[in-house]
């Protein structure tokens, strides 16, 4: 604490994770790691687990500010707030409402406090009164108001400390990356996949990214586009593998032998197929795939079948319920949206007719892919795949990730 009895420090709030039971500890300590790794370049930061809330304590950290915003994209949390930390006798909370209002313009205010224990000698309703009376003696031409304030002192009581702040953040929710397990994601360069990657990101889990090009049949814009995209996503989980498969040649042999209308279909069961051969050698539990019900020919619940028939692990579809504009709006919130916009040819659009069958059967698909050697293609895909790595935070934090040199990717055995 300073010499003043007040030390800065961020207090974050969470709400999923106070649901827990027995895994609670293993939730926290997660979100913890995840904590201190978001701000590791931003200063000295220590984290700190009290009952029910996490404290930063940035005595000495030069920019409070910043760490405050970095935990915008930590998963898992509720709200955060910028806070003054106090003993949690009355005359030292009055001393930190005053140091919090002193900072502050205001006409109209509100006391919020709750007290953590129950042995603090006031209630809750108590110290409301008591701190408002104060902060009116102070400010004599504010009013209180307890609807539409327009400042809010939070206080909260604890048995060895008080915290009090002005305002609250919100947080993303959702659950600490790292708590879910690791899931591989289909990912194109378009606006859906990277926002079905957040959602599983969101939920605690770890995503590693594979994604299909088509160099040198096509420029390499996608690839470019996938790894700004796998950059922004890894300001959410800090480390990201990204997985790049040469698809072009696969093409080819397929349109020597599929009709164009189930070419679409052939080509996302072989990549469904490499994608999961690839995910089991890096110990992930879940496909994910950025469609959406009836966004186009590929995603009718027929052609979904279709793909689900050639997976052994579960395909997760988080934006199967949502429409492209809701899909948008959080490609926009993500900043992902206009990276997405660039103009590419994604690989799906090479060699596939303007209006690709929407009812294919189990039959006809098998029929299809009996004129080629799956397993060879599907072989040939893993072989051929190199991997990137991503890292959060490098330096400022508002740099992108660059990526590691290129490796080649150890082949997986094939079934
Ligand atoms: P997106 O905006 O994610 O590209 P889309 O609306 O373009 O989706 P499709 O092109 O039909 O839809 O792709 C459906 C899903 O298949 C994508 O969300 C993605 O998960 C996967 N996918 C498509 N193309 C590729 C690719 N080149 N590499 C990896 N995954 C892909
Ligand atoms: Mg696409």
């Amino acid at each position: 604490m300073s010499r003043t009895g007040l030390s800065p420090c961020v207090i974050v709030h969470y709400h999923e994770i106070s649901l827990k039971r027995g895994n609670r500890p293993l939730f926290l300590r997660r979100l913890q790691e995840n904590l201190a790794r978001a701000v590791s370049d931003l200063g000295p930061v220590r984290v700190v687990q009290l009952p029910g809330r996490i404290v930063l304590d940035l005595e000495g950290t030069p920019e409070p500010q910043g760490v405050w915003e970095r935990l915008d994209r930590v998963c898992g949390i509720a709200n955060t707030a910028l806070a003054v930390r106090t003993g949690s006798a009355l005359d030292r909370i009055k001393a930190a409402v005053d140091h919090v209002i002193d900072r502050q313009t205001f006409t109209s205010f509100r006391i919020t406090a709750r007290r953590a224990f129950k042995t603090f000698p006031l209630t809750s309703t108590d110290l409301n009164r008591e701190l408002g009376a104060h902060v009116l003696a102070r400010r004599p031409d504010a009013r209180v108001d307890l609807h539409h304030a327009g400042l809010n002192v939070h206080v909260e009581v604890l048995p060895h400390e008080a915290f009090v702040y002005p305002d609250r953040r919100p947080g993303p929710g959702g659950l600490p990356v790292g708590s879910g397990g690791t899931v591989a994601a289909l990912i194109s360069g378009g606006i859906d996949s990277p926002v079905a990657s957040w959602r599983m990101i969101k939920r605690g889990c770890r995503v590693l990214f594979v994604h299909f090009h088509s160099v040198p049949y096509l420029p390499d814009t996608s690839v470019r586009k996938v790894r700004q995209l796998v950059s922004r996503l890894t300001q959410w989980q800090y480390v990201s593998r990204l997985y790049l498969v040469p698809f072009g040649e696969i093409q080819r042999e397929v349109v020597l032998a599929v009709s164009p209308m189930a070419r679409v279909v052939v080509y996302r069961r072989l990549m469904v197929r490499i994608a999961e051969a690839l995910a089991r050698q890096s110990g992930a539990q879940a496909l994910v795939t950025g469609e959406s019900l009836g966004q186009v020919a590929s995603q009718t619940l027929h052609n979904l079948a279709r793909i689900d028939e050639v997976a052994l692990l579960p395909v997760l579809r988080p934006l199967i319920g949502m429409d492209k504009i809701e899909i948008t709006d959080e490609a926009r919130r993500l900043d992902t949206l206009e990276i997405s916009n660039e103009a590419d040819a994604d690989c799906c659009t090479l060699f596939v007719p303007a209006h690709p069958g929407t009812r294919l059967s189990q039959e006809e698909v098998a029929d299809m892919e009996s004129r080629l050697d799956i397993s060879a293609l599907v072989r040939a895909g893993v072989e051929a795949a190199t991997m990137e790595t991503f890292d959060f935070p490098l330096g400022a934090g508002t740099h992108p990730a660059r990526p590691a040199p290129r490796r080649r990717v150890a082949p997986p055995p094939v079934s």
